[in-house]
């Protein structure tokens, strides 16, 4: 860890050691941004300053929203991937059961 740089803070203006804040959020779906990516360049913020605006991006709505979106992509990619599996296994057996049929009336 380096020793933070003591600056000006980006939202409070005082002179306080200052550490970069970066959005913890997932990317985004396509072309979708917020407020936090939308930014060239993240802000430094002294402890207040970055704790608020965690907090922030914790309780924005958008990004809540898009995160239960996403889980529930994932649990219906979960639940194909299941079935898929499932099915395969169905196969197999079917048509090992064809090929031990076809074996015997050989
Ligand atoms: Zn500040
Ligand atoms: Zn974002």
């Amino acid at each position: 860890m380096t020793q933070p740089i003591e600056a000006r803070c980006d939202h409070c203006k005082q002179t306080r050691p200052l550490f970069l804040y970066q959005p913890t959020h997932n990317a985004h779906f396509g072309f979708a941004t917020c407020r936090w990516c939308a930014r060239d360049k993240q802000p430094l913020l002294c402890v207040r300053c970055w704790g608020a605006e965690r907090e922030l991006e914790e309780n924005d709505p958008f990004l809540n929203e898009e995160a239960e979106t996403m889980a529930k992509i994932c649990a219906t990619n979960a639940r194909i991937a299941a079935r898929e599996e499932a099915d395969k296994a169905t196969c197999e057996g079917i048509a090992a059961a064809t090929q031990k049929a076809e074996g015997g009336a050989q």
